[in-house]
């Protein structure tokens, strides 16, 4: 049966172990009472409630949908009493400032609690998903009025939160934003317009939904230098119904259980947050953080598909297999988990799935350092970190959990393409990763183009210092760190070289460039993962369960880093592959 797994225990290793958040923690005011033991609490508590309340609803929630009744939309069954069991635990507020009603936890322990939701119901977390990243936008940009008025309230999770960026000729390039902004005389705005794809832009989940709208104020220059972020609320404060509308659902490949709204704005009013023009930026801090949380999106994904594949490998019998267990019994067939192929495919989504936990939650950790911590210099290196890989967790993560479901599913075989083994949905479900909050193309430009070739240039190149550090984690581990941070270096040489020389080159390479650091930083991560087992076996723990990882850490190096020499390739040879014919 296809279930879900909170994988606890991979998930300590990694917050303990690997990345030590700890030692941070006893650093940081706000978390230096928080011990090992309450943060794995707080893990199974969240772990119970993905496994219990979330996952039963995800495939009946699939094959039910969104609908609209009356111009407003109904959520699958159960997915609003989910909501309330969600709010009761008080799990909207695990990580926001117990200024506001949160209860102060580091960001990794979110990170943790999404991507065990994910894998259990990604349609259902759309709703909650942008909820912290409203709570991080207003808190950075909002009035005090305004913060006052609503972060109390986002952060219970008594109301909920959509993000409305996308109009029919705005995807990628927010500049073309038509939707308008009239200011009145009492300081509010009328907001007029229409906007698609709008993530539970209405729902009945919550009494009310806080929409933050890029729009245009009458004076505004054009392009995305014109853009404001107005706070439209679905319910006004006098209690009556904002002069906004659901005019219908998307039809969509997955996530079928999370409302992809159609959404008009009709004079809406609402309120500027942040500076007039300067919209874009505010909206940065809320996609930045969604962007983090696409890439566990992907992490979830992964996780679920592989460990259903192991589960279901286990038991299918096919043919006999050319090395056995010597202890197994006389069979006409043995398990496909022993057939090589299916070894190798169970073993690299394992290890993929192990060594992109290390890269999301050091991402996760380096925001809760560049939030909290109290020296400015850790907080600086910390926010050139985040910028570095933001991209890189949500282009990288976003895309294998949609290609190791769809290797998972080769494992199922005939059955995997059938509704009734889950295996499909995860992978429907999947697709949506590369696409929203910045499709993954967007993802690459940013890191190359606008960071590493701008002025993030010195910041790439100390990282690579600091990541060269764990290289003495593990011998054999740290040989092929190391090589990949020297295929790094080569290839910022040479597309500094080619883009002096043909401005559109670095644009052609770039998906290439961040596949290149993704793996750069799965070396890293297997690498830190195999000396933290090797410590922890040495101070006593479970030889056999440290082994394995160990033992997965060295499979991720052998099978899945000699993808990395073709992205590298490309990289350096940009200037030779010349454009590519329209
Ligand atoms: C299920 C779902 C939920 C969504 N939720 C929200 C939401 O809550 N709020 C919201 O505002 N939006 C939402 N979106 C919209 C989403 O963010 C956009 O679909 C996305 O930004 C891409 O825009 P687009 O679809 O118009 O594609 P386009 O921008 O038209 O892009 C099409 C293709 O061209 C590529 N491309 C475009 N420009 C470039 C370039 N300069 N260089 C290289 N390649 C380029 C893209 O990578 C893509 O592959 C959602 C979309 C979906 C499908």
């Amino acid at each position: 049966m296809y279930r879900y797994d909170a994988p606890l225990r991979e998930m300590r290793f990694v917050i303990e172990e690997v990345l030590r958040a700890p030692d941070d923690w006893r650093e940081t005011p706000l978390f230096a009472d928080l011990d090992t033991d309450t943060a794995a609490e707080v893990l199974q508590q969240a772990a119970r409630f993905a496994g219990e309340v979330l996952q039963p609803l995800n495939a009946p929630g699939d094959r039910e949908g969104c609908r609209l009744e009356g111009g407003r939309v109904k959520t699958p069954a159960g997915f609003p009493q989910a909501w309330a069991a969600f709010v009761e635990g008080g799990w909207p507020a695990l990580a926001c400032d117990p200024e506001f009603g949160g209860q102060g936890l580091p960001q990794v322990l979110n990170a943790a609690l999404f991507e065990m939701l994910v894998a259990a119901n990604h349609a259902w977390v759309m709703y909650p998903g942008l909820l912290h990243g409203a709570y991080e936008t207003l808190k950075a940009h909002g009035s005090p009025a305004l913060r006052q008025a609503y972060l109390p309230r986002l952060v219970s999770g008594q109301w909920l939160a959509a993000m409305a960026l996308s109009e029919p000729q705005a995807g990628s390039d927010l500049g073309l934003v038509r939707t308008a902004a009239t200011p009145q005389a009492d300081g509010s705005l009328r907001i007029s317009g229409g906007k698609i794809f709008i993530s539970g832009g209405d729902h009945d989940l919550s009494d009310n939904i806080v929409h933050l709208v890029l729009c245009r104020l009458p004076d505004a220059p054009p392009g995305s230098k014109g853009l404001s972020l107005a706070l439209v609320p679905a319910v006004l404060p006098d209690g009556a119904r904002n002069a906004m509308h659901c005019d219908g659902l998307e039809h969509k490949m997955g996530i079928h259980g999370s409302a992809t709204c159609v959404m008009r704005y009709e004079g809406a009013t609402g309120w500027l947050v942040g500076e007039p023009h300067r919209g874009l930026g505010a909206m940065f801090v809320m996609m930045n953080a969604a962007r983090l949380h696409v890439g566990l999106q992907g992490l979830g994904h992964l996780e679920m598909a592989a460990q259903n594949a192991r589960r279901y490998a286990a038991e299918r019998l096919q043919m006999r297999a050319a090395r056995r267990p010597d202890d197994a019994p006389a069979a006409a067939a043995d398990p496909i988990a022993w057939h090589p192929a299916m070894r190798r495919t169970l073993r690299d989504l394992q290890a993929l799935s192990e060594g992109l936990r290390v890269v999301a939650y050091r991402a996760a950790t380096v925001i809760d350092v560049l939030e909290q911590h109290p020296d400015p210099q850790r907080r600086a290196a910390a926010a050139a970190e985040a910028a570095l890989l933001t991209p890189v967790v949500k282009a990288f993560c976003s895309q294998q959990g949609f290609e190791g479901a769809s290797a998972a599913l080769q494992v199922f075989g005939g059955y995997g393409f059938l509704r009734d083994y889950g295996i499909e949905q995860t992978l429907r479900d999947a697709r949506i990763g590369a696409i929203y909050e910045g499709t993954n193309q967007i993802q690459a430009i940013d890191l190359l183009v606008r960071k590493v070739l701008g002025p993030s240039g010195p910041a790439f190149e100390a990282w690579l210092d600091v990541l060269a550090e764990g290289a003495d984690a593990d011998a054999a581990l740290g040989t092929a760190l190391r090589q990949q941070i020297a295929f790094a270096h080569e290839a910022l040489t040479a597309v500094r070289a080619g883009a002096a020389r043909d401005a559109e080159a670095p644009f052609r390479v770039a998906d290439d460039f961040l596949a290149g650091v993704a793996h750069l930083l799965l070396a890293w991560a297997w690498c830190l993962s195999a000396g933290a087992a090797r410590r922890a076996a040495e101070r006593g723990g479970d030889a056999v369960w440290l082994a394995e990882r160990v033992s997965l850490a060295r499979h991720g190096a052998d099978w899945i880093l000699p993808q990395a020499a073709v992205h590298w390739q490309r990289v350096r040879t940009m200037a030779a592959l010349g454009a590519v014919a329209v």
